[in-house]
């Protein structure tokens, strides 16, 4: 997998979808990426499965 990917995030406030990129050097990964469309403060739970190579990831709103 590439040290970069590409993935579509549905927006939990304005429930517009944008496209941003994941640094999957880290297998797990928590943090606020502001929306595009909004600019409200999406957090992103990001997981990698090292063995399968998959990208999961839940975006939510803060205060959730
Ligand atoms: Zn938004």
């Amino acid at each position: 997998m590439d040290a970069l990917e590409n993935i579509q995030v549905l927006c939990p406030y304005c429930g517009e979808s944008f496209d941003t990129v994941v640094d999957t050097s880290s297998t797990q990964q928590n943090y606020v990426e502001d929306c595009q469309i909004c600019c409200s403060p999406i957090v992103f739970d990001i997981e990698i499965d090292p063995e399968s190579d998959t990208l999961h990831y839940v975006t939510r709103q803060e205060n959730e």
